[in-house]
């Protein structure tokens, strides 16, 4: 059987991995545009160590991305965060994130009451009394939208836009509920379903409550984990592992079908049995236009959010906190930075090459125009990076010896999830299930993350196998 996969990123080596397991004759093709494999998993050869420009970390409470580590032989190289807590910065001052609630979403006003004026506190706090939420059992609602009407703009333009931004690189207002907080979406079906007022309050109190109680005295096992040598350890052994003939500069235009099989343009001469599509949602849009119509013409809509990141290396880590990083609230003015990690602080293993690691990102959905921070010149975004840590930690980098500096940009790095998204994606499956030996997965299928990645990767593949 001959397989053509198209996109090297983390969905399309896991793919060729997942069918390499079940057919070890099968002929795997990877068409890759980059002159890399990885995607948005890049590591770069720092001179102080492998250095992640891309995701860094992965939710280590998904069991099943764990499992595949292990299999793939990585278990030893897992990593754990040193626990150190993340603040956010609004107000002009570093302030503790909120604990409890959801994406920073309280159920009370406690936990942000250090970070909203008292009308909002008030508000908050008399939200369950206000009129119920008009809430569709099963739909989805803007997250900016609804936490704004109910607890006011500083929640989200503080707290929610900052946490929200850093997975997804949108703010609050350019989310679905559903889409990217699912347990918030069924706590509100199941106060509709039981029908009990429905409010935001009662909502996030239903998933706090939800929440299992570690045993008195048991391991806390951390929520992320990473890769020691980076996340080229993990492409690098999924590519090998696949014994697929991985094609790079390999950009794909189209693709035909007729009896012999799929025919990629930008590929090889031969015809392929079985095909997935491993790329962004605009790219697989234009990739199905023949094939289907109706799936292309649904993917259209995916939107992508920018973003650029700015690796430092400093000789010396005195004087930055002693905190994992730094969110800065969506409505702080004169800052030009999203969000600082403070890598060496974040990661024991990382502390372990001395000096300090320092990650600097940039942009937001919408920020990509010509003047947007996400193309603006390197050294403009050094210089910035600089100034914002000096002025939010006091932090001096340039006294401190930066060694050095990796800028990457990532043009339409992330699909926006917004409220509409789910849809798209039930109807992009739908009108897929008529053509049989098609698969498309990726980024924008099932969830951004890692393991939700993987997940969406290895049922594609295992569909394709049938
Ligand atoms: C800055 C950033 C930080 C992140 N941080 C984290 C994190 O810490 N933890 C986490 O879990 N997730 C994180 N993510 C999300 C995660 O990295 C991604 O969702 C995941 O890597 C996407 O994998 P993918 O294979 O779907 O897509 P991609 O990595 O985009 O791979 C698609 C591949 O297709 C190729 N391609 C595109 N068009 C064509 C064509 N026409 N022909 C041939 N090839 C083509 C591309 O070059 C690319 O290599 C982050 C993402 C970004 C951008």
């Amino acid at each position: 059987m001959k397989y053509a996969i198209i996109g090297a990123g983390l969905a399309g080596l896991t793919s060729a991995h997942e069918i390499r397991r079940a057919d070890p004759e099968a002929t795997i093709h990877v068409f890759e545009a980059d002159d890399r494999i990885g995607g948005k998993l890049f590591t770069v050869p720092f001179s102080s160590g492998p250095t992640d420009m891309g995701a860094e970390a992965f939710l280590a409470r998904r069991q099943d991305a764990v499992d595949f580590f292990t299999d793939l032989g990585l278990g030893e190289d897992i990593v754990a965060p040193s626990g150190m807590n993340s603040l956010v910065y609004t107000g002009a001052q570093v302030r503790p994130l909120p604990r409890g609630g959801v994406m920073g979403i309280p159920s009370s006003p406690e936990p942000v009451a250090h970070l909203v004026s008292g009308e909002t506190v008030a508000r908050i706090d008399a939200e369950g009394s206000a009129e119920p939420i008009d809430w569709r059992v099963g739909g989805d609602a803007n997250v900016g939208t609804l936490v704004r009407e109910r607890y006011g703009d500083e929640v989200v333009d503080r707290v929610v836009s900052a946490l929200l931004g850093g997975v997804y690189s949108c703010t609050a207002d350019d989310l679905g509920v559903r889409a990217t907080i699912p347990q918030l979406a069924e706590a509100l079906d199941a106060l509709a379903e039981e029908g009990r007022k429905v409010t935001l309050s009662a909502a996030v109190r239903r998933v706090e409550d939800s929440r299992p109680q570690p045993e008195p005295g048991a391991e806390r096992r951390p929520v992320f984990g990473a890769f020691r040598g980076g996340y080229a350890q993990l492409y690098e052994t999924l590519a090998e592992r696949s014994g697929a003939d991985i094609h790079l500069d390999a950009f794909v235009s189209g693709i035909t079908r007729n009896l012999k099989g799929f025919h990629i343009q930008g590929g090889t001469d031969l015809a392929y049995d079985r095909l997935i599509l491993a790329t962004p949602a605009p790219t697989t849009a234009v990739l199905l236009r023949e094939l289907a119509p109706e799936a292309s013409t649904a993917l259209r809509s995916v939107k992508l959010a920018s973003s650029a990141l700015v690796g430092m290396k400093f000789d010396s880590a005195e004087g930055l906190p002693d905190n994992s990083g730094v969110l800065i609230a969506a409505d702080e003015p004169d800052v030009r930075t999203k969000a600082f990690t403070f890598s060496s602080k974040k990661w024991p293993h990382l502390a372990e090459r001395g000096g300090a690691l320092v990650r600097a990102s940039f942009g937001r959905f919408g920020d990509d125009g010509l003047n947007s921070v996400v193309r603006a010149e390197e050294d403009d975004l050094v210089d910035w990076a600089l100034d914002d840590l000096q002025a939010i930690t006091g932090f001096d980098g340039r006294a401190a010896g930066l060694s050095e500096i990796y800028v990457q940009r990532w043009f339409g790095g992330l699909p926006r999830y917004d409220e509409t998204h789910l849809g798209t994606v039930a109807t992009v499956r739908r009108a897929l299930a008529d053509v049989p030996g098609l698969e498309v997965t990726g980024a924008w299928a099932s969830g951004v993350g890692v393991p939700a990645v993987i997940a969406d990767a290895r049922a594609a593949a295992q569909r394709v196998l049938g």
